[in-house]
């Protein structure tokens, strides 16, 4: 079974990293300079400095390769960019390092163990990079190199055949032997070969990029000299995740489960031969393990079952960047009696570097505002901005941010490409913020459904 072990991936090469599109869409980074200081405006990023830079350091270290196993906090009040940081960082990870984010409640899932659930998180956040040989296919630039034996010690250098047509690379490597045998061409040379006669002529070493290349019309071709034996195949280097190869060798459907999201339980004598595959491909070279980065946002709705895996599984070798976020202050251990910071055991906050992030100046709000509106397309009137940013700072930012897509729709029924206050003020009653609704709750005593907890329910919540 081991020794079978699939990657598949020509299939999944386009699918290792999902973006988010929505209420965090207009971030593009964390913002920082070379020296990892945050930038006052940028790649979407504003204020919010120190949790920032923090972030930045963490990811150099990611970046470095020199981190693994280690976990970080986001803690703050609603609303101040915990989960923006987290996107930010990702976005300025390689395009092949993992990054996956889950809502801590996610876990709770009925098709799988609570363990089972974040395994799966973690092995999705462990990239792989394989190195791979495929055939050449049609169509494709492809490099030959002819083998030294056969053309003589003298002829060292790379051939480069550029061709749209398979007609054939094999064949143009043979001719490209004879021209070497005959032709006595060096390395840097650059000779032509007509396909039907397979006349080959030598060309001076400008030739590659002067107009009569162009004007020699399809019939021929034009090879740059030379070395090392033609190649039938090449090497191809992508990158899959642990999660990815441990659901293709597990199920029939292979790779579509993993569109499907229906990836169910993973038997652990599948993984340990994944894993004990990974070993041997990164012994022989042919792999090298890429540690990700794995965000968990609302980590205090985790219970003490899943704290002590975070606790294991954060030792393990493989182990990626843990990333939290929690708004919680003094909060309950789910699953104890025990109240902690943010809602985590003692042990686990112990080994976690805690970052915290504060509620925003006028000035941020406003400044995120005008970010967004750029992003959704929205035009506001001078007005308009500083009603919503008065609005943002007595609810809430996210609030706010919501509010500017409705408005927009009000001021088109009237006509106007301009957000204005009175749009504002319509959506403001349009739509209820946290606290008018606890207000309207209270107003509205006997008449909504209250959901009845015993005291020993509430314990154990
Ligand atoms: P919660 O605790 O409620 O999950 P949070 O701290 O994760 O909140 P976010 O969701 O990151 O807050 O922020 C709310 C909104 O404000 C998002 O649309 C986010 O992209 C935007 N935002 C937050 N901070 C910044 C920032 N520093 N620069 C630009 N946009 C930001």
């Amino acid at each position: 079974m081991a020794t079978q072990i699939s990657t598949g991936t020509s299939e999944l090469r386009d699918i290792t990293k999902m973006e988010r599109i929505g209420a965090h869409s207009h971030i593009r980074g964390l913002g920082l300079d070379d020296r990892l200081e945050p930038r006052a405006n940028s790649q979407g990023m504003v204020g919010q400095a120190k949790a920032r830079k923090a972030a930045g350091m963490i990811l150099k270290l990611v970046q470095e390769g020199r981190i693994a196993g280690r976990a970080m906090l986001f803690a703050g009040p609603p609303s101040t960019g915990k989960t923006a940081i987290a996107l930010g960082m990702s976005q300025s990870l390689g395009p092949d390092v993992p990054f996956t984010m889950i809502a801590a409640s996610e876990v709770f899932s009925l098709s799988m163990s609570k363990t089972e659930a974040l395994t799966q998180a973690f092995r999705r956040s462990i990239g792989v990079r394989i190195k791979e040989e495929t055939e050449i296919i049609e169509g494709e630039v492809v490099e030959l190199q002819i083998d030294r034996s056969l053309t003589g010690a003298t002829k060292t250098g790379k051939l480069t055949i550029k061709t749209t047509d398979m007609e054939t690379i094999y064949d143009l490597g043979t001719k490209m032997i004879d021209a070497l045998a005959k032709e006595k061409v060096t390395a840097g040379d650059v000779i032509a070969i007509d396909k039907t006669s397979g006349k080959v002529s030598k060309l001076g070493r400008s030739f590659a990029r002067s107009r009569d290349y162009d004007a020699m019309g399809a019939d021929t071709k034009f090879v740059q000299c030379p070395e090392g034996e033609i190649q039938k195949r090449r090497e191809v280097v992508h990158t899959v995740s642990l999660h990815e190869i441990d659901v293709i060798n597990s199920r029939t459907q292979g790779f579509l489960a993993l569109f499907a999201g229906d990836t169910g339980e993973i038997k652990p004598e599948l993984r340990n031969q994944i894993n004990t595959k990974v070993a041997e491909w990164r012994e022989e070279g042919k792999a090298e393990i890429v540690p990700g980065v794995l965000f968990i946002d609302e980590v205090h709705m985790l219970d003490i079952e899943c704290f002590s895996y975070l606790n294991r599984a954060l030792e393990n070798e493989l182990a990626p960047l843990v990333i939290m976020a929690s708004n919680r202050g003094m909060a309950r251990v789910r699953g104890t009696k025990i109240r902690s910071p943010h809602g985590l055991p003692v042990d686990l906050l112990d080994r976690v570097l805690i970052v915290s992030t504060k509620p925003y100046t006028e000035t941020d709000i406003e400044e995120i505002i005008k970010i967004r509106c750029e992003e959704e397309d929205v035009k506001l009137t001078d007005s308009a901005l500083q009603v919503l940013t008065t609005m943002a700072g007595q609810t809430t930012l996210r609030y706010a941010l919501n509010l500017i897509s409705t408005s927009q729709m009000l001021a088109r029924k009237r006509k106007s490409d301009k957000v204005d206050v009175e749009d504002l003020r319509r959506s403001y009653t349009y739509f209820m913020d946290e606290k008018r609704s606890v207000e309207w709750i209270k107003m509205q005593e006997g008449s909504l459904i209250f959901e009845e907890i015993s005291q020993a329910e509430a314990g154990r919540e």
